[in-house]
């Protein structure tokens, strides 16, 4: 006797095919909606409003997690972890990594991360991306975007399961200088075309670097910023912001509160839109009035944060340069650049 005839199994097909999709559109929606959402608002007189209507500073904690007392008296006290406006200064030790993942892992969220190796630089692709695989986020959705001109010469890595990886053409260029400050206008395109109500967070690092240790939820903000290693001990007088008032990107003598690196940056989606939106056209109009700041888009981003500032700072084990010394202050160096030879790599000097 046959039980199955062609009609019945063509009904039973198509029947687990509708039920997929709504599974997949369920899901979707329900995670954007367990997360809150985030959208920004023209005004009527075209200013702009972002409004955030997340969770996440909802932090469910699972009942059954046991861990050690925090203390209130003590705790690190050779480095500061608040800032005056009062978001948290992340290092080692001041937070509890088990805890923190299990008030994320069934939010659920997703983080998206942007990476650009043009010329030379796909190079460090393969160290980048192998060390992420090991230390980024483990254990979470990750998505990478890698931005490059050369997109054969990718190197195969096994991402790990929930973890993706998309290539992007871009143009190659002759100047350092115009392949570093594109990164922003990139990231907004990036942002606006592919990312919206999709992911979460978002970071964006420099390719030319490796994670050495676990760079977490802990990192997770509206705007977060990074603390440049090579001027954290030092008068703000001596940082190397854009000093010309007639840049977008002055900040002036007294300003400043710290050095944020150009090279990693994130928070919510939202956030780093706004951020990379501001810095885009900011470097622009300067550029169209034959300016360019003293370094480039990580000027645009220092002025940036002087104004909106960030809600989370990471300290420098973020990003450490491994041609400096560890300082006793930094327990771990969780992600650090590479030693390079600018001459041989760059395609100007
Ligand atoms: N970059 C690139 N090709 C270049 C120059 C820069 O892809 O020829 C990208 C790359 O992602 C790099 C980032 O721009 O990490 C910033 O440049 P770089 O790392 O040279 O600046 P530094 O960290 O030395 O200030
Ligand atoms: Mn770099």
């Amino acid at each position: 006797m046959q039980l199955w005839n062609g009609k019945t199994l063509t009904v039973i097909l198509l029947s687990a095919l509708l039920l997929g999709v709504l599974y997949c559109y369920i899901s979707q929606s329900y995670r954007v909606v367990s997360l809150g959402s985030v959208w920004e608002e023209i005004t009527a007189d075209g200013r702009s409003e972002v409004h955030i209507e997340s969770h996440q500073f909802h932090l469910v904690a699972p009942d059954s997690l046991q861990y050690k007392q925090p203390s209130i008296v003590s705790g690190r006290t050779d480095v500061v972890t608040v800032t005056p406006w009062l978001a948290p200064v992340v290092w080692e030790g001041t937070f509890n990594p088990v805890l923190l993942d299990s008030i994320y892992k069934p939010q659920n969220i997703s983080v998206a991360v942007t990476v650009f190796a043009v010329g030379k630089y796909v190079m460090f692709l393969k160290d980048f991306l192998e060390t992420a695989e090991q230390y980024f986020f483990v254990g979470f959705n990750v998505h990478v975007y890698v931005f490059t001109d050369q997109p054969t010469k990718m190197p195969q890595v096994k991402m790990g399961s929930g973890r993706q990886l998309t290539v992007r053409s871009v143009p190659s260029s002759k100047r350092w200088q115009e392949i570093s400050a594109r990164r922003m206008e990139l990231i907004q395109t990036l942002i606006e075309e592919k990312l919206r109500n999709r992911t979460d967070y978002i970071f964006c690092l420099d390719v030319d670097s490796k994670f050495h240790g676990r760079w977490g939820t802990e990192s997770l903000g509206g705007l977060v910023a990074v603390i440049h290693p090579g001027y954290y001990r030092d008068d703000r007088s001596q940082f190397p912001y854009e000093r010309r008032p007639q840049s977008r990107a002055y900040v002036g003598p007294g300003q400043g509160d710290f050095y944020y690196c150009g090279g990693a940056f994130g928070g919510l989606l939202q956030e780093v839109h706004q951020l990379a939106k501001t810095c885009r056209s900011n470097f622009e109009a300067d550029a169209k009035e034959g300016i360019e700041a003293a370094w480039q888009e990580e000027s645009h981003l220092n002025r940036y944060m002087w104004i909106n500032k960030p809600s989370k700072v990471l300290s420098p084990e973020y990003l450490w340069q491994d041609f400096k010394p560890r300082n006793a202050e930094v327990y771990i160096v969780r992600f650090s650049g590479v030693v390079k030879n600018y001459a041989e790599i760059r395609p100007n000097v």
